[in-house]
């Protein structure tokens, strides 16, 4: 980690906000899943009722892991004044912005986050983009929304 990318961790544990986030990773294939046809199986889904749901591409759900971070949230119409300036051109590759989303400012970003929990609610997390500070990672900015 380099001194920025310390010196905006810093920061977060100062004033920024603490965040719980959730990784869920889904690596494990369903038995349903059928190579022939690239497709979940619906009908052995209905023969083994028991067995734990897959997602549309076939993966298994993995329990959730969460880990406790320092980071900023900021409600996306602050953005779009020029205080983060520097951001701006990575703050465009986020996507469309919904009312009420926000922008997160993290120094870590762990693997195969999807949700976190802040604020009393449980929000997306959508797009991480790793911005380059110097030669190694500075800080991710990811769009959240509230589930
Ligand atoms: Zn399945």
């Amino acid at each position: 980690m380099n001194k920025t990318a310390r010196n905006i961790m810093k920061q977060a544990r100062k004033r920024g906000q603490v965040v719980t986030f959730i990784s869920e990773e889904s690596t494990t294939r369903c038995p349903c899943w059928s190579s022939d046809f690239q497709q979940s199986d619906v009908a052995w889904h209905e023969a083994n009722p028991d067995a734990a749901e897959c997602n549309d591409q076939g993966f298994l759900f993995s329990p959730a892991t969460t880990v406790e971070a320092n980071v900023f949230i900021i409600p996306y119409a602050a953005t779009s004044r020029t205080e983060i300036p520097v951001y701006s051109h990575f703050i465009e590759k986020l996507g469309p912005v919904k009312n009420d989303d926000h922008l997160l400012i993290t120094p870590e970003m762990p693997a195969n986050a999807k949700w976190l929990e802040w604020s009393d609610a449980k929000w997306h997390v959508y797009n991480p983009i790793a911005v380059p500070i110097g030669s190694s990672t500075g800080v991710w900015l990811a769009l959240v929304r509230r589930a």
